[in-house]
């Protein structure tokens, strides 16, 4: 016989599966986050994952996300379209279709494509979570947005998350900063790195953010933008400080951070995680915006906004041993060593009552099955053994090291309910409906129930 060999195949490069428990983590995160939005007067915005290429060009065709790593193609009906490698531009997109009421207050959590170099914190499938707030021009909002977010690390229990602020000024003042920039680096040219030289020409301020070693003593001695800040520009900049250190957040002022997209003005801000490896310590970063929804064929709307990283906070509540995994709690196991009926209806009627069970499949011995719920980490094993069967009963076992005054006791099956809900915080009036099997065809009204 000859044996055919097939192929196994892998997750693509620098995409994962979320498996549990980590993906009931991720989950709780987004939740946390959730809470805290809702909170704060944000509502859920599920824009798509495909877009018209045109909506994601209009972010910036000078960024490296949209120019190099972008997952874009021709559809089936020869349209460009691509996956989406940030959210911003699709929650404009959507503003701009939808003319909501202003302002427009919204959050989203969404997974991003970027076909990027993969390294630990950096895959080209993520998942990101952010908020978007539309129509308003002023700084109490920049003020609001980031203490959302800072409410949100110190609800997962993050201590050591510094905010790096600046102010890129207006339109105007942007104008003439990247003109000096520019200025300053052509004087500096070839000491550049090749890339940064690139840069140079595609978008002077951009080279401020390069990482590369050779860059950064030009970088250090480049123009600063406060020298260039128009008066109103830098009162809104105090105004967001003043906010900030009214509210005991606290910040570091980074003259150099300018932040790759073209569309920012004004307040820029970045979260970094210090208990992370320099390079990959960007947990998130947002600022305010304008000309976007204007680009996407709208009215000229100011926009402030934040998109945080999962994967790389994940990666810092590891670096702080904080928001572990909570294994799934289980409240009862059932055990049924007679014919499995009562397995199985029992953890329904259970679950029915917002109780969580669950039992072992296919038999098996007393022994097996106790190891089995020994493993599962239920609060509580419900026996049905021929001897409860024959009595209309179950055994309530609290689990080792589970319920402090738990003695096993015999409880009648009808009773099941009401013992358990002692434990819980549930109300449960409903009551286990189980007969055997037998006794059920022997009486009629049961017909068409549980048994
Ligand atoms: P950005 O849209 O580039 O400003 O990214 C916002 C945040 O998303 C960053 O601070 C990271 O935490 C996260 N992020 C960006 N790119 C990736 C990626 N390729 N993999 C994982 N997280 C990312």
């Amino acid at each position: 016989m000859t044996e055919t060999r097939r192929e196994q195949f892998q997750a693509l490069r620098g995409m994962r599966d979320i498996l549990p428990p980590e993906s009931a983590r991720r989950r709780e995160l987004t939740k946390q986050f959730f809470t805290q939005c809702e909170l704060a007067g944000y509502h859920e915005v599920v824009p798509p994952i495909l877009e018209d290429l045109g909506v994601f060009l209009r972010v910036g065709e000078a960024t490296d996300v949209v120019t190099k790593e972008m997952y874009d193609f021709v559809d089936k009906d020869q349209s460009r379209i691509a996956l989406r490698p940030e959210m911003t531009a699709g929650v404009v997109r959507a503003f701009v279709q939808h003319r909501p009421v202003l302002p427009w207050k919204v959050w989203y959590a969404g997974t991003n494509f970027r076909h990027e170099r993969p390294q630990k914190g950096r895959y080209r499938m993520f998942d990101q979570l952010g908020v978007e707030a539309l129509g308003v021009d002023d700084a109490d909002l920049d003020v609001e947005i980031i203490a959302l977010a800072s409410r949100f690390f110190a609800s997962l229990g993050l201590r050591q998350v510094t905010l790096l602020i600046n102010s890129l000024g207006e339109h105007e003042d942007r104008e003439q900063y990247t003109e000096a920039v520019r200025l300053y680096l052509l004087a500096h040219q070839y000491e550049l790195s090749e890339a940064s030289q690139v840069t140079l020409e595609l978008n002077p301020l951009r080279v401020l953010d390069s990482k590369r070693r050779e860059d950064q003593q030009i970088i250090a001695d480049a123009p600063l933008v406060a020298d260039y800040l128009s008066e109103d520009s830098a009162d809104h900049y105090a105004r967001v400080l003043a906010g900030l250190d009214s509210l005991g957040v606290s910040y570091t002022e980074d003259p150099r951070l300018v932040r790759g997209l073209d569309y920012y003005r004004r307040t820029t801000f970045e979260f970094a995680a210090e208990a992370l490896d320099s390079a990959q310590n960007a947990i998130g970063g947002g600022g305010r915006y304008d000309g976007l929804a204007e680009a996407m064929g709208g009215p000229a709307t100011d926009g402030v906004g934040f998109a945080l990283g999962v994967d790389r906070i994940l990666l810092a509540c590891d670096a702080e041993g904080v928001f572990a995994t909570d294994p799934t709690r289980l409240d009862v196991f059932v055990i049924d060593t007679v014919s499995g009926d009562a397995a199985r209806d029992i953890t329904h009627q259970l679950r029915s009552a917002g109780i969580s069970a669950d039992r072992r499949f296919g038999g098996g011995s007393m022994k097996a099955q106790m190891k089995s719920a020994d493993k599962s980490g239920a609060r509580f094993a419900v026996i049905i053994g021929e001897d409860e069967l024959a009595a209309n009963e179950v055994t309530l076992r609290p689990m080792l090291g589970q319920e402090s005054d738990g003695e096993q006791r015999r409880v009648a099956t009808a009773d099941l309910l009401s013992e358990l809900s002692r434990y819980s915080s549930q109300t449960v009036t409903d009551q286990i409906d189980f007969q055997p099997a037998d006794s059920a065809s022997a009486d009629p009204t049961n017909s068409g129930t549980l048994t």
